[in-house]
């Protein structure tokens, strides 16, 4: 029975529920302080009704929106027939699923699994396979280079590889086989490289380092380098996909296309999570069955949900309209720069994926962050310097001009109160 019913059965408070959280479940989350009941599109409302712009949309799992109705309609329909069979039988929605992904990545064959970090585990014992069985590595040698500053996930594989210590620390010993490059230096990952080298694994922006873009020219050498040398580029867009930069997939902006391509996040249309592996035949068979699985990954209903999520995107226009509000949010971020200078040293992003980098010597960002949630608008920091803002794609110029205005008053209050010199 939950705590709140001791006192007498009061309806529990936003403090109730915090501390249940916090006395019952492990301490693994340092959470904003804001209770959320409900959420439709891009507004969610605590349970004191309080009403917020969602500015940050679970990471990009929420691009659709809340309880988009046509994915909400789709989930119902399949609750009416069956949700979870497991992979050991057929279904009727895992095939046009997955023939629509192939149609939009442009790959010819997808593995789904469930969260952003079992599919970059699919990626790399795809690419460890493939690196021993095609490319002639020998087994137990496969090397996989990744950039400093990735994020890939949690499971101990992939912070066995990240450069982030609060994410590895403790949880070793570590399996090995990765190598390390400087994110855009295509010289420091050829330093890395080996002729056990078989896949390169890489993020088009890096998010949770801080949305860091890759400087021009990068990943055009990047895939000349890996095709030269018969090693895989792996595309991790389980953030940056599906629309998020302004286009379907991030690596589109750099004009060239990966070997495989890992998604999440906004597959699961908000609703359930769901990611997969893209690649084509060449490398994606080499596994056969019983090599790999998952229980749960591909279930009927998830793949009902995905399939409407990706046709909603495409029907709604939601990849241009990404790209259009995106460079108005950065437009008018970069107007509240102006005037809060140097409180804010950077806004940076591509589609509606910004992240505004705070003076490290001005405030954390972190501070500002639950200021912003104190007036109604959420957004999540990045380390210490990086505010993140990635709203649905489904926002509006309004609410685009309202969450900005939010954010224009708690720069000024900040400003203010560190003494800074109003511009003239
Ligand atoms: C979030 C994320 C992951 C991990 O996804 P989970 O669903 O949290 O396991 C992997 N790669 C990138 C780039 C991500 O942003």
């Amino acid at each position: 029975m939950a705590l709140w019913a001791m006192d007498g059965g009061t309806s529990p408070g936003m403090q109730d529920y915090i501390a249940t959280e916090a006395r019952f479940g492990a301490r693994n989350y340092a959470p904003v302080p804001v209770v959320v009941e409900r959420a439709l599109d891009c507004l969610v409302w605590d349970v004191q009704g309080r009403e917020y712009i969602d500015m940050m949309s679970a990471y990009s799992a929420v691009s659709h929106g809340h309880l988009h109705p046509r994915v909400v309609a789709a989930a119902q329909r399949q609750l009416q027939k069956v949700a979870v069979t497991s992979r050991a039988y057929y279904g009727t929605t895992l095939g046009p699923f997955l023939e629509k992904l192939c149609q939009l990545t442009g790959f010819e064959r997808a593995l789904p699994m469930n969260t952003g970090a079992e599919a970059v585990e699919t990626a790399i014992k795809c690419a460890r396979r493939w690196g021993h069985r095609i490319k002639g590595v020998a087994d137990g040698r496969q090397q996989i280079l990744v950039a400093r500053g990735n994020f890939h996930g949690r499971t101990s594989t992939i912070v066995g590889f990240s450069s982030e210590p609060s994410y590895r620390s403790g949880f070793g010993p570590f399996d090995g086989g990765f190598g390390h490059f400087d994110f855009g230096d295509l010289e420091s990952l050829k330093a890395a490289a080996s002729d056990s080298t078989c896949a390169v694994l890489i993020e088009p922006i890096q998010g949770e380092a801080g949305v860091i873009l890759p400087p021009p020219g990068f990943f055009p050498a990047l895939r000349a380098w890996c095709t030269e040398h018969r090693v895989l580029l792996i595309d991790d867009e389980v953030q940056a996909g599906l629309g998020r930069t302004g286009k379907w997939f991030a690596l589109e902006h750099e004009g060239i296309r990966p070997d495989a391509l890992i998604l999440g996040k906004a597959l699961g249309a908000g609703l359930l999570p769901v990611s997969a592996l893209c690649a084509d035949a060449a490398v994606m068979d080499v596994f056969t069955p019983n090599s790999h699985g998952s229980t749960f990954g591909g279930n009927a209903l998830a793949a009902a949900v995905a399939l409407e999520g990706l046709k909603v995107l495409e029907e709604e226009g939601l990849v241009e309209r990404s790209a259009e509000l995106g460079a108005y949010l950065i437009a008018r971020l970069r107007q509240v720069q102006a005037e809060v200078r140097p409180l804010i040293r950077e806004v940076r992003g591509r589609g509606l994926w910004v992240g505004v980098d705070i003076a490290p010597s001005c405030t954390s960002a972190r501070e500002l962050v639950e200021r912003l949630a104190a007036g109604g608008v959420l957004s999540k920091e990045t380390h210490e310097t990086v505010i993140r803002f990635a709203p649905p794609l489904t926002i509006s110029y309004a609410l685009v001009d309202r969450a900005v205005e939010v954010f224009r008053q708690v720069a000024m209050q900040k400003h203010r109160e560190l003494g800074l010199a109003l511009p003239a």
